[in-house]
């Protein structure tokens, strides 16, 4: 699997915890304390009733492909083209995206994958951990 050197994170309000977990190869989102839904990108509150108190639960690490596109032009200079970047609807719901290590025509809508970890740095030489996807066999 090709590993790139990637840009710096631009870390939000909320995603400390995210990233911690992710280090750990752990990947967790909040699920609201008070009906169970759970959220994606991190926040103070729950999108579905408001309430602020919400658990980092551990995700199932599956989902599927809901739409994906092969990038052929090159943004960042330690990311060389080709490269598939999809959109994954995880199991317990909340849509992610990330990177799948397989030719644009290895996709289809609906295909299942699993979410592995890649263990790279940033151009500025701090490790970093991210979650990713592959199509499972
Ligand atoms: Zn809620």
């Amino acid at each position: 699997m090709t590993t790139f050197v990637r840009p710096d994170p631009l870390p939000g309000m909320f995603d400390d915890i995210f990233w911690k977990y992710v280090a750990q190869e752990d990947l967790r989102l909040q699920r609201c304390s008070q009906c169970g839904q759970f959220r994606y990108p991190p926040g103070p509150c729950c999108p579905n009733c408001l309430s602020p108190e919400s658990v980092w639960t551990s995700l199932s690490g599956n989902g599927r492909v809901i739409s994906w596109n092969e990038f052929q032009r090159q943004y960042f200079p330690t990311m060389p083209p080709p490269y598939v970047v999809a959109a994954i609807e995880t199991d317990e719901g909340p849509i992610m995206i990330g990177n799948i290590p397989s030719p644009a025509d290895a996709m289809s809508f609906g295909a299942p994958v699993t979410v592995y970890y890649e263990h790279t740095e940033t151009v500025s030489g701090k490790p970093l951990t991210i979650c990713q996807w592959r199509l499972q066999d």
